[in-house]
């Protein structure tokens, strides 16, 4: 069953106060799953002054406190996986076994942040004069609005709010109109394990209406985006014409090289199943393959071979490998961009068609030789479809490496340690994987750089985010 749709406001579950709902739609069947509440103003208001108090009342428990409950809500999350698992491939499309995964990882980030809480030290700075104290504190910002996109509902909702709660924030958490069942389940698994119901508010709605009203709102200080670099841009205005805090993880278009001397055998491997992982609806997805002419042939051709046996389905059938992409959006989205590099020149190797004529199924697609200026080339696609280019020369893999203005994740395959440092030194990218794809644990920074956005979803810099810094002086 899926369940009622509800905003969660000062702890309780409620309808909208006008009544308003939009449909949510199973990606694979294109039936309606529900109704999600629509919040007012009305509703965004009274989220708004429950933040307020929650700040007061969650901020004054100790930091030690406040990684009890958070580890409360870890336990409750891995013992509630299997049924929020089921809840956000239904509405997300993605295998179970990759929604699973989700979940344990979300349980993990908030263990994660549980402990990290607690390490928010200060200092004590040396003074010139005798009798003078100087003392560094750091403290939560103060309430916080996070919005949260519907690729991973659960663990990129959890990145946020695990690390606002950890540091004694509050937090309203705009969720994902397309995925709002699981990350709702979260929210709850929270709650449950003992956060103040006006510490953490849920609301769900009509994106830029809620992010126009909350973000200049002067209960708000902190804001953090995830999603497209052409939104984040404006959320980044908005937020900067209020002189709010924000964290902002964009767009990529990763970039992954393949040397000469690479292990051909492990980087495809590695590289296909990154590739279609989630469908390709992954904001570190491997996009741009840069193989070295020798090893061209056969990456392109263990590629194809991958692609074209893939399980495409329903992500609850048994043995599926991909499910449909998430909304209808991703799907035409998917046949312009292709449909454009094709008339430009590239090559279709395999895939590039909508799978049936219900649910939003998308072939795994492998293209080369495509046209440095097609849009594939320079917008992020999102979607099942992965770009293979040659190059002869280093110099060549690392311009077009940089070209874009993206600077999220990129990867690279050598066997050789001087390329390796060429590759951590020159490469812009937030994030570098070489040799096998290690990214996006609780305890590593996780966020890009250039349009890609700035600030950390994980590691200690992610906790860096939701605070701020006092310095008193006295004798
Ligand atoms: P979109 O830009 O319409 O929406 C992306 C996300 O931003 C959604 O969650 C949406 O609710 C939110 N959003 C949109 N306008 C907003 C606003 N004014 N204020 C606050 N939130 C707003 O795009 P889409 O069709 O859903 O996805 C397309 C593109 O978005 C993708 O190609 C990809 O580049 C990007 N995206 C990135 C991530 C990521 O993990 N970085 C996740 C989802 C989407």
């Amino acid at each position: 069953m899926y369940p009622e749709l509800f905003l969660c406001i000062a702890g309780s579950w409620r309808a909208s106060s006008s009544g308003d709902t939009l449909p949510v739609i199973d990606p694979a069947t294109e039936a309606e799953l529900g109704r999600l509440p629509v919040a007012t103003e009305a509703d965004l208001d009274e989220a708004l002054a429950a933040a307020r108090s929650g700040f007061q009342e969650w901020s004054r428990v100790s930091a030690f406190e406040r990684g009890k409950v958070l580890r409360k809500a870890a336990a409750l999350l891995r013992a509630r996986s299997e049924e929020i698992a089921v809840l956000l491939t239904r509405e997300q499309g993605k295998p179970l076994a990759q929604a699973r995964t989700e979940v344990m990882n979300s349980a993990d980030l908030t263990d994660w942040f549980a402990e990290e809480g607690r390490r928010t030290y200060g200092s004590v700075i040396p003074a010139r004069a005798s009798g003078v104290a100087q003392l560094v504190t750091r403290e939560p910002v103060g309430p916080v609005v996070a919005f949260t996109p519907w690729n991973f509902p659960v663990s990129q909702s959890v990145r946020k709010i695990a690390a606002a709660l950890c540091t004694g924030c509050s937090v309203i958490l705009k969720g994902p109109e397309e995925t709002p069942a699981s990350c709702s389940a979260l929210v709850r698994a929270f709650l449950d394990a003992g956060v103040p119901g006006n510490a953490l508010g849920l609301v769900f709605g009509r994106p830029a209406e809620i992010s126009g009203y909350l973000i200049p709102h002067p209960v708000v200080r902190k804001v953090s985006f995830t999603g497209s670099t052409a939104i984040g841009k404006q959320i980044a205005a908005l937020a900067g014409q209020h002189m709010k805090r924000t964290t902002l993880e964009l767009g990529g278009h990763a970039p992954a090289i393949v040397f000469d001397d690479a292990d051909l055998a492990r980087a495809l491997s590695v590289l296909t199943t990154q590739k279609f992982r989630n469908a390709g609806q992954v904001c570190v997805s491997p996009t741009r393959f840069l193989v070295h002419r020798t090893l061209f042939e056969p990456f392109v051709e263990g590629f194809v071979t991958y692609a074209s046996t893939l399980k495409v389905g329903n992500g609850l059938e048994q043995g599926v490998e991909m499910g449909p992409l998430a909304h209808e959006r991703r799907l035409h989205a998917m046949e312009d961009l292709v449909g454009e590099a094709v008339g430009a020149g590239a090559k279709l190797r395999t895939g590039g068609r909508r799978v049936g004529n219900r649910g939003y199924f998308f072939q795994p697609t492998v293209l080369t030789d495509l046209p440095v200026q097609s849009r594939l080339m320079n917008e992020e696609p999102f979607g099942p479809v992965a770009l293979i280019q040659s190059f002869e020369e280093d110099e060549e893999a690392f311009v077009e490496a940089n070209r874009l203005p993206f600077g999220l994740a990129a990867y690279a395959y050598t066997s050789s340690s001087s390329r390796s440092a060429r590759i951590s030194a020159e490469l812009e990218s937030g994030m570098i994987s070489i040799n096998h794809h290690g990214l996006g644990l609780p305890e590593v920074p996780f966020g890009g750089i250039k349009d890609s956005g700035y600030g950390s979803e994980g590691g200690a810099e992610a906790v860096e985010g939701y605070l701020l810094t006092k310095f008193v002086s006295q004798t």
